[in-house]
């Protein structure tokens, strides 16, 4: 376990300098014992402003180097994530709670992102061909301007990743806003990219609340905003940016189905359910949110109970991150339990000897879960499953089918063909079959459907490159004296 200790209050970073300019200033607890660790400053309009016109005046040259050049910066700032990654993976630890190995976790994720962004000269290579004798036609990706990222609580660290390197890479600069609960990684990815030799200006961060991102949504230079969060403010994010003409990509919150057949490898699926719910608390927008056991699956749920009696908070379950989540996740478990659903397993009321002042939920199980209640429908975002009980497939997919979301779904089987039937069926941007969080790693690209996502292209992998990129379209004719027209 990580000492939690106060660090210097956060400041903004504007042109490639740390600055606080006496704005109103919010505490930051720390999930883990609830001490106040450091605090940051609730910034507004004036510093979005700032912020934008020190990465307008960056564009031109950062822009202007070549794609190679930009790619050594991001050699030597994977290498500093390596070089530092314990003392990373303690901070996003100390200021979200997770446990200390999926803190690392998420850290050696952001490196394996970084490894993607490096790989850039061989993915953007652009296109040409001889159109007519003497005539091309090349097309190139150029960066977009001044861009913007806003991220969540609950990846400090990787969700930051998934969109900065790629969009800087590209030539694009940027402003990242940070959730005001998880400021800390932020500065540190500050700082290192600029010992890895980033040019000031080219990436700044402004701290603060629902004032910083709807002035990044009304910037009239900004050109693209990134967002990962809640589906509420996904779409007041999406609906404000694409309103003032930016391009958006605003990715949600999620309510995971996995269909579990009776076939299926008891102690994996066991295993696999257990830990897609509680790993990181729950906080995962790829997290099982519901299971959908599909006829005789009790022998699979009698396991799931044993493997989730196994789970300690405090020891292998972090914290959630603050008492208004821990209230509001106890609330909807009494809420199932008083309308008849079944708690097998029960999480309320977890206290961790000497972490008293902690926010923490035990792993939590309920059984019979009927898909009208909150439960079953809305996004929980703690270590809890709701078990609803279907008849055959077709009923589960059905289930699956009714939710608004569409992050991730899976199905444990061991039939190939109706693992096929749920990949062909289910309503979700990102399915797993045996795999009960399955995220896909780079190159592939990560995104949901129906309320889990807003905008036309995903957010990582090949698909970032079109995000961050417009087209430029040219046609060459070097020979004037030949007279045959471009047509011809
Ligand atoms: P959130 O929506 O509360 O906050 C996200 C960002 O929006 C923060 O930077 C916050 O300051 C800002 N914000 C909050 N309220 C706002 C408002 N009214 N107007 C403008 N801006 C506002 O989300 P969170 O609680 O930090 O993160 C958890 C949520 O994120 C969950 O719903 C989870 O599913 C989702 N999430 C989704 C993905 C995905 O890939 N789809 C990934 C990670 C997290």
């Amino acid at each position: 376990m990580t000492a939690i200790k106060a660090h210097p209050p956060v400041q903004n970073f504007i042109n490639g300098q740390f600055d606080r300019n006496g704005q109103p200033s919010m505490d930051v607890l720390s999930p883990v014992d609830g001490s106040v660790i450091s605090t940051i400053p609730m910034s507004g309009k004036e510093e979005v402003d700032s912020a934008v016109q020190a990465a307008r005046a960056a564009f031109p040259s950062w822009s202007d180097m070549t794609l190679k050049e930009r790619v050594q910066i991001f050699f030597r700032y994977r290498q500093l994530l390596e070089d530092n990654k314990d003392e990373l993976a303690a901070l996003v630890q100390q200021e979200n709670g997770k446990t200390f190995d999926e803190s690392m976790a998420e850290v050696n994720k952001s490196i394996e992102l970084c490894e993607f962004t490096v790989s850039m000269p061989q993915i953007v290579t652009n296109e040409i061909q001889e159109v007519s004798k003497g005539v091309e036609c090349r097309i190139e990706r150029k960066p977009l301007g001044v861009v913007a990222c806003i991220t969540p609580f609950n990846f400090p660290n990787m969700v930051p990743h998934w969109t900065v390197p790629n969009a800087l890479v590209l030539g694009n600069t940027l402003v990242l806003k940070p959730s005001e609960l998880v400021p800390l990684s932020a500065v540190r990815m500050a700082e290192l990219l600029k010992e890895a030799g980033l040019p000031d200006g080219v990436f700044n961060v402004v701290n603060g609340g629902k004032e910083v991102v709807e002035a990044i949504c009304d910037h009239p230079e900004i050109k693209a905003t990134s967002f990962v969060g809640s589906t509420r403010v996904a779409k007041i994010v999406y609906k404000r940016a694409t309103s003032n003409l930016q391009r958006c990509v605003a990715l949600g919150g999620a309510k995971n189905h996995l269909l579990v057949l009776p076939d299926a490898n008891v102690d994996m699926t066991a295993n696999n359910v257990v830990a897609s719910m509680a790993g990181c608390a729950g906080q995962r927008c790829m997290a099982a949110s519901v299971m959908v056991g599909v006829d005789k699956v009790q022998h699979i749920i009698d396991k799931m109970v044993l493997e989730a009696k196994e789970i300690v908070p405090g020891k292998n379950l972090g914290s959630v991150i603050s008492k208004e989540a821990k209230e509001r996740i106890e609330k909807y478990i009494s809420e199932a339990e008083a309308r008849g659903a079944k708690i097998l397993v029960d999480g309320r009321n977890a206290i961790v000897e000497g972490k008293e002042d902690g926010f923490y939920v035990g792993p939590t199980i309920i059984d019979y879960v009927k898909p009208e209640m909150a439960v079953a429908q809305e996004e929980i975002f703690g270590p809890v499953i709701s078990i609803i009980r279907a008849k055959d497939l077709d009923e589960a997919i059905k289930i699956e089918n009714s939710s608004n979301y569409g992050n991730a779904a899976a199905v444990f089987t061991q039939d190939g063909g109706l693992a096929k039937k749920v990949i062909d069926k289910a309503s979700a941007g990102m399915v797993g079959v045996n795999i009960g969080v399955p995220v896909p790693r780079e190159p592939f690209s990560f995104g949901g459907w129906n309320e889990s996502k807003f905008g036309v292209s995903d957010i990582t992998g090949k698909s970032s490159v079109e995000f961050w990129t417009q087209n430029k379209k040219t046609t060459t004719k070097w020979n004037p004296e030949d007279k045959r027209d471009w047509m011809s």
